[in-house]
């Protein structure tokens, strides 16, 4: 072959979905994105969508686990000539959810990294086997071809004890691995650094609060490219209030539900999980919905909207404190990069911490990473879009597509 392969296949491997980008790495344009869900059941669903021609195709129909999931999506891909057999193919890049504090950095897959997910799996029961099984199925079909672990735990790993550790008996905690791993590390690195970007200056020379506001919602505090304190702990239940987790709650509140509620670990486990947050507080875990309720004069959906902001913003306030300096705010995520409604309300009433939106620019749409705070505000308040499966794509081609030295998070 005359030239380096530039394409990379981007792979987020849920318990019953996949979701998929390939990339052209040299101008990191998307060539097709997709996702299979409800893997295992009758009415799986493949969607496809070939950049290039703008085709998309759907198909319902039984798709039994993730190693057929995988070989529909080679085939869809096969279609467009874009398929796994293909020269251009550099790598494939996964998403993993829990590094653990071991793995700090973007890391080529052997058996020992394999080995090293599977030990993590006691701390997330329900992302590491999906995601093992997803690299494991796709080394099937490539053998020859690198695969790199992005892991959403890997940005956080920074962080200093102080802020890791909760306030328990340290030998029962490192027993266990019980300490705080923070989540949506790819995004949290992304968006910090795009912030800085966005303010002409490097990631080192600049502190940034980042609030990653999706279905699932997690904030942290950045200093000079490095983070410093995130709200998700041992799990992703921990801290923001988020679509369907209740976020920080008194640990005796579980005891209480066990001991006079009756109700088993595994049914907490659920309503903590599954059944609260904006959802369980109002029945609707989507921002939007819960915008045209409280439109309608719905209470409500008021509360819940209220609640869901009081503890934004105490964290805002949290990270400001933990920063000492904040240069900018950046929101980010499917309700972050939305819902104005949200922004505006998260940062009011804090000029005295130097933050404000300016209702015109906060009105304003778009794709683009944007300031919303007025002109010379003394922290900036950006809209920062985060793109997880190019910062994967990104950080999969810099280990394997140039051959060089592995890079660190804050390159
Ligand atoms: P995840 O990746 O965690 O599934 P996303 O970052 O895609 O989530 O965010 C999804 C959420 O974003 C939806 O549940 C909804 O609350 C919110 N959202 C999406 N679009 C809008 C919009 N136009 N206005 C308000 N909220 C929105």
């Amino acid at each position: 072959m005359s030239h380096r392969p530039t394409r990379v296949l981007v792979l987020n491997s849920g318990s019953s979905s996949v979701k998929y980008q390939l990339l052209d790495m040299r101008d990191s344009s998307r060539l097709a994105v997709g996702l299979v869900e409800r893997i295992g059941e009758q009415t799986s669903r493949l969607k496809h969508t070939c950049l290039g021609s703008g085709d998309t195709r759907e198909a319902v129909g039984p798709i039994a686990d993730h190693d057929a999931a995988l070989k529909a999506v080679a085939e869809e891909l096969g279609r467009d000539g874009l398929g796994l057999d293909s020269p251009e193919l550099a790598a494939i890049g996964h998403r993993v959810v829990h590094g653990g504090m071991f793995f700090t950095e973007p890391t080529v897959i052997d058996d020992a990294v394999l080995a090293e997910i599977e030990r993590l799996i006691p701390v997330a029961p329900l992302h590491n086997p999906a995601n093992l099984t997803g690299i494991r199925t796709a080394q099937a079909l490539r053998p020859d071809l690198p695969q790199v672990a992005v892991f959403d735990t890997a940005f956080h790993t920074t962080m200093p004890e102080s802020a890791a550790r909760y306030a328990i008996d340290p030998r029962i905690a490192d027993r266990y691995r019980i300490r705080r791993y923070g989540f949506h590390g790819t995004s949290h690195a992304y968006v910090s650094r795009a912030t800085a970007r966005l303010l002409g200056k490097t990631p080192e020379e600049v502190n940034v609060i980042v609030l990653h506001l999706g279905n699932g919602a997690s904030a942290s505090a950045v200093q000079g490219g490095r983070c410093v304190d995130t709200s998700m702990g041992l799990t992703p239940l921990e801290g923001l209030v988020m679509g369907t987790r209740s976020g920080d709650l008194d640990p005796a509140v579980i005891f209480h539900l066990a001991r006079v509620g009756e109700m088993s670990m595994d049914e907490i486990d659920t309503l903590l999980n599954k059944r609260s947050g904006l959802f369980g507080l109002c029945g609707d875990n989507d921002m939007r919905e819960i915008r045209r309720r409280i439109d309608e004069g719905d209470e409500e959906a008021e509360l819940a909207f209220d609640i869901y902001i009081h503890r934004l913003k105490k964290y805002i306030g949290a990270y400001c404190a933990v920063l000492g300096r904040v240069d900018a705010v950046a929101f980010t995520a499917g309700v972050g990069e939305n819902a104005a409604p949200v922004r505006e309300a998260a940062v009011a009433g804090l000029e005295g911490l130097g933050l404000a939106v300016d209702p015109g620019l906060n009105a304003v749409r778009g794709d683009e990473p944007r300031l919303i705070s007025p002109a010379g505000a003394r922290v900036a308040v950006a809209v920062v879009p985060t793109d997880e499966e190019l910062e994967i794509a990104t950080q999969t081609y810099a280990l394997v597509g140039t051959g060089s030295a592995p890079v660190g998070n804050n390159s």
